[in-house]
This record gives structure tokens, sequence and C-alpha cells, in this order.
């Protein structure tokens, strides 16, 4: 009897171990284990059920990989940019042929529900564009018969090491511009989070893609991560994690001597000045800190708002809050799980710090309860009132649901209260006088600024990059890409 498999049901299930292969990761084009034998299990935040395991790689496994990736650089770096470039656009279409186990993968190991179509390819094919656009320059010699040039190269081996939250973006958005530059990669991703990245690292091969150019070593931080940027065959390294990390990752550097560009935290606050949209800011402050959970590093986290319209847009948000759907990955939802019991502690113990310092709970403040929540890492979507820039929970990286609602009576106050904390990753900035957003947008300290919009706003190829403690370094966008290769001048004397 022929099994029908419903829409349902295709959202629900995927056979993991016929994507990634169980417990090992990618070297060289091939899977293999860990070299001391062991694995990682990778559980569904859900439902706390097994995904699947992946090699818990350690330094001998990151050495295996940065041989592979020193033995793959030659070949790649000679390859022609332009077949560099091809071949990245036919990543792009491996992702969009498996868009479905890729959206599923990666949904099933962070929890989160659907988004609509995948990012992944429109990274790639941005990225595949720029890597026959790499040029040096002619310099202007003080000899006629001299002549002077530059020359974009690449540096060899990089180290990608990225967070959990969401892994596929973010492994293209380091690997897309170090290999379209010419450069090879190891990619340690997060040990909460490595399938989806195995399963690029995949697709690429499938891409024609050489062995040994994009190689996937997972593992945990302490042991596969803190061995990258210490190797001395890695020649640069990129960071997309917490800050803590971030230092831990740049000492290494430090003492290897190699450049590294880090992508780390934030505390981005949405400033509504009296004049402002509501109708359009409402759901967009919902959506900017429910988004994924409230796990992205430039979750709109922290309301500024006139004091003016203080009671009305704290009444709004909290109606708004309490529509929002929470459940798991196959369900049309708003929010899913946190990813581990390590973050859902992290932001209860949040919600109990915000209340022991004197905050107000709107609405929210508790795990999430009943069938569909015990299994799983749920917590309500939560907004703090009261809320003074002292306190840490106007500080600190919550890194989940948690919105917290700070006051200002002038515009002096409403930028002193937006830059008043170490991070500088994104504002946001709702009105609809424009000299005010024009001030405003000049004065905020952060890498990314939107009016009545949050994160890049459907801009492509907006450079995506931290001021102060959120980092240095930017991703995407045309230029970024030289971050990649090193600068050679070459000067030729023709009086031969
Ligand atoms: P984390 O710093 O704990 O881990 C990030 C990665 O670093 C993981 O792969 C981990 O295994 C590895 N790691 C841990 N210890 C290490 C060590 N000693 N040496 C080398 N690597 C090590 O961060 P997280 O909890 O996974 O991610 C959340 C953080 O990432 C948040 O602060 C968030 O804001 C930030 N983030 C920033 C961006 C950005 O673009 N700015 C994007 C996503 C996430």
């Amino acid at each position: 009897m022929a099994v029908t498999v419903t829409e349902d049901e295709r959202a629900r299930h995927l056979d993991v171990g016929t994507v990634v292969p169980e417990g090992t990761h990618l070297i060289g084009g091939q899977w293999v284990g860990a070299k001391g034998g062991e694995v990682i299990e990778v559980l569904n935040p859900a439902t706390k059920e097994r995904l699947s395991s992946v090699a818990r790689g350690t330094a001998a496994d990151v050495d295996a990989a940065v041989e592979a990736a020193a033995a793959a650089f030659p070949a790649w770096r000679d390859t022609s940019p332009t077949v560099r470039g091809q071949l990245l656009v036919a990543w792009a279409e491996r992702c969009r042929a498996h868009e479905r186990e890729l959206d599923l993968l990666e949904r099933l190991e962070v929890g989160r529900p659907s988004w609509g179509p995948s990012g992944i390819p429109g990274i790639l094919t941005y990225v595949a564009g720029l890597a026959d656009k790499i040029t040096g320059h002619t310099l202007p010699t003080s000899m006629p018969n001299m002549l002077g040039m530059t020359l974009r190269e690449p540096y060899g081996v990089v180290g990608s090491i990225i967070p959990w939250n969401t892994p596929g973006p973010l492994t293209v958005a380091d690997v897309a511009p170090a290999i379209a530059a010419g450069n090879t990669i190891v990619v340690k991703p997060a040990e909460d989070a490595p399938l989806t990245a195995l399963f690029l690292g995949k697709l690429a091969l499938e891409a024609g893609i050489p062995p040994g150019v994009v190689n996937i070593v997972t593992g945990y931080g302490h042991e596969a991560g803190a061995a990258l940027p210490a190797h001395p065959g890695v020649r640069r390294m990129s960071f997309t994690g917490s800050p803590e990390t971030g230092t831990k990752v740049m000492e290494a550097c430090a003492k290897n001597l190699i450049p590294l560009h880090v992508e780390l935290g934030g505390k981005s606050p949405q400033v509504v000045l009296r004049d402002a949209p509501l109708e359009r800011a409402i759901p967009t402050i919902v959506r900017a800190i429910t988004f994924n959970t409230g796990q992205v590093c430039a979750a709109g986290s922290r309301l500024v708002v006139d004091g003016s319209i203080h009671d009305q847009v704290v009444e709004a948000l909290a109606g708004a809050f309490e529509k929002v759907t929470v459940g798991p990955w196959y369900e049309k939802v708003d929010m899913g799980p946190l990813i581990s019991e390590k973050q859902e502690a992290r932001v209860l113990g949040y919600l109990d710090i915000g209340q022991a310092e004197g905050a107000t709970v709107v609405t929210g403040g508790h795990k999430l309860a009943g069938d569909k929540y015990d299994s799983g890492f749920f917590v309500e979507p939560t907004i703090f009132d009261g809320v003074t820039p002292q306190m840490r929970i106007a500080q600190e990286e919550i890194f989940g649901p948690v919105l917290t609602v700070l006051s200002y009576d002038d515009e002096e106050e409403a930028l002193a209260i937006a830059n008043g904390t170490r991070y500088g990753l994104v504002s946001s900035i709702w009105t609809r006088d424009v000299g005010r957003a024009v001030r405003l947008a000049r004065g905020m300290q952060a890498g990314q600024v939107g009016v009545n919009t949050t994160w890049s706003g459907g801009v492509i190829g907006a450079p995506h990059g931290g001021y102060k403690h959120s980092g240095f370094g930017r991703t995407m966008s045309a230029e970024s890409i030289l971050d990649y290769t090193q600068l050679k001048s070459v000067v030729i004397n023709g009086n031969v």
C-alpha cells in the first residue's frame, strides 16, 4: 500500500542521517570521524529529542583540516576568478535545489519556525558576482620606465568560528567571500547547531568546489574552537559570537600574529519619537525582539520611548506581545524555543534579575508550560517596564525574547540612553521628522542605523558589523570582500 506523506509530515520530518552522515565532519572532501573517536549529540530544542551526532573534533582534527585546506590552496588560488564565481553560483543552485532540507535542517537544530525562502542562495550569488571584480591599482611613478601596481591576493588558509543562532547564513557569509577571493577555509560551527554548516559543505562539494577548499570541523569551543586561531597554518580569522569568546579568539590571533574580524553581541535600541508612525513601528518592534526567539545579535532589545507617548506605546506592545504565537518548528508560529538548557537558564535568570532590580513585568516573565512546551526550552515573550539605563537588563545582552522599556524626555537623553551600553550593532529610530532622523542617525554609535525600519531593511549587500564591543570589520558589501585579501605592491623596472 502506498504511503501518503502529508505536507504537515514533510514539514516535521527529515531523515538527518541521509542529509549529513552521522558522527562525522568534513575534511578534505571526506566525511571522517574525530581523531579521538568521540561524538557530540545534537538535540532538537523543541523536544530535546536526539537529531544526530557529529564528530567531537579537537586540535588534531583542526590540524588535519588546515593541512587539507593548505593542500587545496595553490590550485584554488590559481583558478580563474570567473570560474570561482561560477562555482559559487553552482553552490547557490544546489542550495535552491535542496531548499527544503536546508531550511528544515536549520529549523530542527535551532528550533525555529519557517521564515519562508532561504536567504542563503542570495548571499552566494551576491558574492559570486564579486569574485572577478577584485582589483588592484596602477600607481604613479617618478620615472617613465617604471610601472607600479597593487595586487589583491588571498591569505591562504583562513579560519571561521560561528555561533548557533542562524548557522546557515552565518556560514556562507564567511565562506563565500573567503573562497571567492581565492582562500581556502576551515569552519568551526557551534556545537549546539553544527548540521546546517556540514550540509552546506556537502552542497559545496556537489556543486564542484574542489575538496579541501571548504572544510567543516565540528567540536566544542574550548577544543576545536580554541585550536583554530592558534594554528600556525591559519593566516586570517573571522569570529562571530559573544564578546567573551571573541576576546579569547583575539588573544590567540595576537599570539599567532594574524588579523581577525569579529562580529559580537548587541543591545540594540529602538528609539521611538513622539511623532513615530506607530502603526508600522509596533509590529516591527515586536518582530525585532521575538524573531528567532530574540536569539539574534541585532535583536531590538531596548525600547527607548518618548515619555509623552510611553503609556500608549507600552499598552500597544503588550497587546501585540500577547498575540505572539509560540510553538515547535513545524507549526506556523511566530517564535520557537530557545536553543538549549543553558540558554534557557540564562534567559530565566535575567527575568529574575529584572524583577530584583525593580523593573515591572508588563507581560510574560515565565517559562511556558503545557503539553506542547514541557519537552522544550520555551519561554514567554516578555516586556519589562520601568527600566533605568544602569540596570543589568538594560546593559547586558539577554539573547532571548525580552524587551526592556526606558523613557526619555528630550532628544539628547534619547541618544545618551541609546548609546549608553558597551554595544553598538544596530539602532533604530522611529519618526516622521526627517531632521531629527538625520541628527539621530549621525549620533548613533552603531554599525547599522535603521530609520523607520530595523537591521538593513531589505537593502542588498549592506555591510554588517559593529561599533564598540559589538566588534569590528564588516561582512557583506562589495568592499568587505577585500578584507579576505592582502595587498601586494609590485614595481617593474622596464629599463632592461
Ligand atoms: P559563543 O561565543 O559562546 O560561541 C560562538 C562560537 O565560539 C561557537 O562555535 C563556540 O563553540 C566557539 N567557542 C567557544 N569557546 C571558544 C574558545 N575558547 N575559542 C574559540 N572558539 C570558541 O557565542 P554563542 O552563545 O554561540 O552565540 C551567541 C553570541 O553570538 C551572542 O553574543 C550574539 O550576539 C553573537 N552573534 C553575533 C552576530 C553578529 O553578526 N554580530 C551574529 C550572531 C551571533
